[in-house]
This record gives structure tokens, sequence and C-alpha cells, in this order.
């Protein structure tokens, strides 16, 4: 037998439940399908198992997209205040850990058990290992609802009215500009066939719904059940896909630099590190396998291979100037004792024999000490790579959104199905900033499906 529903969402992480439960509360019967054996796996294993679920300075600024404007709405209708009012309500402690980042005192399950309890008051349902095999547009008159004159809700009669459902706050102009931005793309499009609905083949028989909502997420760490299943949904139904690329992921290194990786693993340095335009100030940390940190993380996103990323390892100060007083003070004063005053010792004692020779700063020419303040200031790292989805935090690119409203997350292709949280061009920096994209798409679609 078929089990009739209103709405399929397809994967159980951060925004297949928060969506599942906005959904609920809207009085729609919700399916959540997930393949993985246990629901919200990313979730638990966020920020180093404390989740960063939001951040308090959260801004359209924070995200990277093709198509800057499209995260403006959603962020809006569903802010940082509103997840944390949410968490309030069931009394999960948190701190503010740096940055604005909040992260949860006890562990990262705390958010996973207040999503799954959401979705239980409104009886949205998670069902686990289920896989889905197939996914169908049903035709409007191929529907035993439309012979029955029954075409209600849902994205077939939104497209036969041909419009979005209006939005219940004002717009800002951002917003509003992202609206136009939609009536183009929607302008520029083929009008979306009406449809009834969908029918989906899974592992544990079919299912029809009014809306399905695509919320697989990204492919990092596969291990965890990260597929690329959306982006095929999103193809299969006329969809363009951006270019995909791990993010917020570390740096692999060329072999010359591998030894002063090594020996400096587990060193951490306060660095401005810098690439296309994009500057992050955080701690860089040297690994057996190269270079990681937040600010590495954070570069990483905006870095394409083959170029170069600047370090400036003493950001605080000017370093031509300081190596010119250096001179003056202390000319018998030597380069890695210096450098052993701003550095740990080893790290100064491994830059002078790598990088410079270590004699007293009196015999240094200007020109030469200009070549070491130009090396310790705008350091010029060409990496040999990244680690990749193995351990890269999020995907770049995916499902373009110039072809999916950003009031409603809905495809501008097919109606009815919508996509959220990471399977979309949209990505986050580091610092509770993914989550916050997850909750607001989430939410967003929940009030339309
Ligand atoms: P996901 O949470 O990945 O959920 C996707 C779901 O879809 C999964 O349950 C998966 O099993 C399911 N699925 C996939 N394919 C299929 C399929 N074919 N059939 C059925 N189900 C399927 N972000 C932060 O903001 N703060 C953090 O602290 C943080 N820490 C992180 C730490 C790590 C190690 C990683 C990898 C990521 C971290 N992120 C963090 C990023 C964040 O986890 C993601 O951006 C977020 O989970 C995306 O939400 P989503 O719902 O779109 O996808």
């Amino acid at each position: 037998a078929v089990v009739e529903t209103d709405v399929v969402v397809i994967g159980a992480g951060a925004a297949g439940l928060m969506c599942a439960a906005h959904a609920g509360a809207r009085g729609r019967r919700v399916l959540v399908l997930d393949h993985a054996n246990k629901a919200g796996k990313k979730i638990l294993m966020s920020g180093g198992g404390n989740c960063n679920f939001t951040n308090l300075y959260t801004e359209p600024a924070n995200f990277l997209s093709e198509n800057a404007h499209f995260c403006k709405s959603a962020l809006a209708r569903y802010t940082q205040w509103d997840f944390i009012a949410l968490v309030n309500k069931h009394r999960v402690p948190y701190h503010e850990k740096k940055l604005g980042q909040l992260f949860c005192d006890n562990r990262s399950i705390d958010i996973l058990k207040m999503l799954l309890a959401e979705c239980e008051a409104v009886g949205a349902t998670v069902q686990l290992n289920t896989s889905v095999e197939k996914i169908e547009c049903i035709a409007l008159e191929a529907s035993p609802s439309a012979e029955g004159g029954q075409v209600a809700e849902g994205g077939a009669a939104l497209a036969a009215i041909g419009g979005d459902p209006p939005v219940e706050s004002a717009e800002s102009t951002n917003r509003s500009k992202a609206a136009k931005a939609d009536k183009r793309a929607k302008a520029a499009a083929p009008a979306a066939p009406p449809n009834d609905g969908y029918l989906l083949q899974t592992s544990t028989g079919p299912v029809r719904c009014k809306s399905l909502v695509i919320a697989t997420g990204g492919l990092s760490i596969p291990t965890m059940g990260a597929t690329g299943f959306g982006y095929e949904v999103a193809r299969q139904f006329g969809h363009r896909l951006l270019p995909t690329r791990a993010g917020l992921v570390p740096f692999t290194i060329t072999d010359q630099l591998k030894e002063l990786c090594t020996e400096l693993s587990g060193t951490s340095v306060d660095c401005l590190v810098s690439c296309n335009g994009k500057s992050f100030r955080e701690n860089i940390l040297f690994t057996h396998r190269g270079l990681s940190g937040p600010a590495i993380l954070q570069i990483s996103s905006y870095w394409h291979p083959g170029q170069a990323v600047e370090i400036n390892l003493l950001p605080d100060r000017s370093v031509p100037d300081w190596l010119a007083q250096q001179r003056q003070d202390r000319p018998n004063a030597e380069l890695k004792t210096i450098l052993g005053e701003v550095f740990t010792k080893k790290m100064a004692q491994l830059l002078c024999e790598q990088w410079f020779e270590s004699k007293p700063i009196k015999q240094y020419t200007h020109a030469e000490l200009e070549s070491i303040a130009d090396k310790l200031s705008a350091w010029q790292l060409v990496p040999a790579g990244t680690e990749g989805y193995r351990t890269a935090e999020v995907t770049l690119g995916g499902v373009d959104t110039r072809e999916v409203s950003s009031k409603t997350m809905e495809s501008l292709k097919s109606p009815g199905l919508y996509f959220i949280g990471e399977v979309l061009d949209v990505t986050g920096h580091l610092g509770g900033f993914n989550f916050q994209w997850a909750w607001a798409s989430a939410y967003a679609a929940a009030q339309f499906v």
C-alpha cells in the first residue's frame, strides 16, 4: 500500500529535522526519511562534540554563494535569536566560546534531542534505515486526488496561480533585491508544469506526498552518511549544479614544507591569513599533514588549487620597523633570539634553519632585513591541496540558488520540490553559521510546504 502524507523530508540532519518540526507545527503530516541508522550524525560530531549551534553575529556576509543575496531573506526571517529562544525553551545550557560562537555546555546530543522532541511534539515521523530509490512527479490529470477535484495546497496549486505565497514580515531592501532576482529567474525559466506531488519508491515501500523537501546535505564526511543524493535529485528535475569542493578544510603541503610542519606539529600561531581578497585573523595550527586551525579552515573556503595563501605571522606589528628597531637597540642579538621572543623557541630555531640563517642582527644588510620582514609578514604559501571531503566541515557549491525561491526554498523548476541546508550553494564561515543556515532555510521552507 502507498503511504500518503503531506510532506516528505529526505535527510534527518540539521535542516531536515528543523523543517519537519515547523511544518508539523503548521498541521502538516510529515515523514522524514534517512538512509542512516541514526538521525543527526553531523550534529553529534559538530563543534568537537559540543555543537557550535549558532553565532551571535550572523550576517549575510558570513556566507559564500554565487548568488550573494539569496540567503538574506531566510536569515532575516529566522535569526540566531529565534534559535537561541528554542534552545532556552528546552533549557539546553550553552556558552559563548569566542567571536559570538555559541556552544553547548554539555554534548551536542542536547541539540539533537531538542530537535527530535520538537518533531515528536508535532507528530512528525522520523524513519531511519530507509533509502529512496526513485522519485517521480505525479502529473495532475493522472492523480486520483485531481480526479476527485481535491487539488488543494502545495506546489501544484501554487504553480497554477503562478506566484510565491506571501511572506509574513516586511521585506528589507536586501530581501526585495532577492525577491526581484527570484522574479527574474522565474521569468527566464520556462513555466514549471503543475503537478500533484511526488511518488517515492523507497526501500520500505512507496510513499506519496504533496511536498518533497531535499535536506540531504553535502559531500563532507562520507563515513557519516554524506552522499550526492540531493544533487542527483536536483539534476533529475532540471536544476543547474555549481561545481562542488571541500570547504573549511585543512591544507596539505608540498615536500618543501613537510619538515617545518612536522617539526612544529601541534604549534599554533595567531596570524592574519589572506587569499582572493578575504582575510581572517585567528590561529593557524601546524600539523603532521600540513596546516590547519581556524584561520586556515576559514581561508580554505576562498582558496582555489594552485593559488598562494598569504600568512602574516606577526599581524600586530610593522615587521620592517620592528626589525630595524631591534638592529638599533641590540645589534649583537642573534635573529633566532629575537624571533624566540615572539614565537616559541623551537619555531624561531626552525625558521632560522629553514628560511633565514641566524647571525647577529647587525650583520644583516637593510635589503636582507627587508626580505626577512617580508617573509614573516607576507609568507606566500602555495598549498599542495586540501584534505578533501574526508575531513572537510562543509561542501561549497551545489544546487544553484538562482533556480530556487529565496522566500520559500521551492524549486523554480518543479513545484512542490524544496531544497534546504547545505545541499544549496550557500556555505557559512566557521563559527556556527552553517547550522544557522540549516535552521533558517528549513524554517523558510516549512512555512510553505
Ligand atoms: P546534514 O546535517 O549533513 O544532514 C543530511 C542528512 O541526510 C544526514 O542525516 C544523512 O544521513 C542524510 N542523507 C544523505 N544522503 C541520503 C540519502 N541518499 N538518502 C537518505 N538520507 C540521506 N556547522 C556549524 O554551524 N557548527 C559546527 O560546530 C559544525 N561542526 C561541524 C563538524 C564537522 C566534523 C562537520 C563535518 C561539520 C560541521 N558543521 C558545523 C557543518 C554542519 O554540520 C552542516 O553544515 C550541517 O549539518 C548541514 O545540515 P544539513 O541538514 O543540510 O545536512
